[in-house]
């Protein structure tokens, strides 16, 4: 090829590389008639840009959340009950995030924009001092206790586990407003005493779950997936985002919706 053929052929291809993209041109036919229409959507979005150009998926909520849906099930001789999952055979799974050691700048973003409430067991050294972060939850999460200092309750007195479990519920109730009713021991380490204590400080539930989030990673008790009624442990951690977002994918990924735990878990004289 000579030179200056060179040049041309080159300078075709930037051309072509400088081109407007293939949809911006018109179409080939030369009978086209344009038809003025105003398009008024209510399609939902699926999915929204979220904290440091992720993607976050959107749920729309199936009823409306603080709706109580099902009765917590009932105290028995003094002993609250153990709830593992939630008996529904609707596509629903629950989200709950632990203790708040890490007050994550991106989690309230993410739960606004994907449009699920999760519950938040909080300890009391983490929320003392910071009521501030944990009061902007109100209206996005639900929360409930965890217990004052994180201890391992197994085989400690009546009067330590009441005082861990009542002063949780104190402190909540002062510096954020809550309405604690729901409690998970730490470690999910529990006895009679436990559950006793539990329910002498007014709670209705002691509260498990099914699956955990972990390093960005959904992990499953039993199976590969997320089931109805599973109720999944996640934490305030530095990987709040990727691991909030990795329990929304796995919902989208096995057809399930995460909605409000405490419609679930109602008090019994809350449904007529
Ligand atoms: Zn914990």
């Amino acid at each position: 090829m000579r030179p200056r053929a060179m040049a041309m052929a080159l300078a075709a291809v930037v051309a072509v590389a400088c081109a407007p993209q293939p949809e911006a041109r018109p179409p080939a036919t030369t009978t086209t008639t344009t038809t003025a229409t105003t398009t008024t959507t209510t399609t939902p979005p699926t999915a929204l840009p979220g904290p440091g150009g992720t993607t976050v998926p959107v749920f729309q909520p199936p009823y409306a959340f603080g709706t109580p849906q099902q009765h917590v099930p009932p105290t028995v001789d003094g002993l609250v009950p153990v709830v593992r999952r939630i008996e529904t055979d609707r596509p629903y799974v629950f989200i709950t995030v632990d203790d708040g050691a890490v007050r994550h700048p991106a989690a309230l973003e993410l739960m606004r924009k994907s449009g699920v409430e999760p519950t938040l067991f909080l300890n009391s050294k983490h929320v003392d001092g910071h009521a501030d972060y944990f009061k902007t939850f109100q209206g996005a999460a639900r929360v409930h206790a965890h217990t004052a200092t994180h201890p391992d309750l197994t085989g400690t007195s009546y009067d330590f586990q009441r005082g861990e479990i009542c002063g949780n519920a104190d402190l909540l109730r002062g510096q954020l407003g809550a309405q604690p009713k729901l409690f998970r021991p730490p470690f999910g380490n529990f006895d009679h005493t436990t559950r006793r204590a539990a329910a002498d400080c007014g709670f209705t539930a002691l509260v498990m779950w099914t699956a955990a989030v972990n390093d960005g990673v959904v992990q499953f008790q039993a199976g590969g997936r997320l089931n109805p009624g599973d109720i999944v442990l996640m934490h305030f951690r530095t990987t709040f985002v990727e691991d909030f977002l990795a329990f929304l994918e796995r919902c989208k990924l096995d057809g399930v919706t995460p909605v409000v735990l405490e419609d679930f878990l109602a008090d019994r004289d809350a449904i007529a």
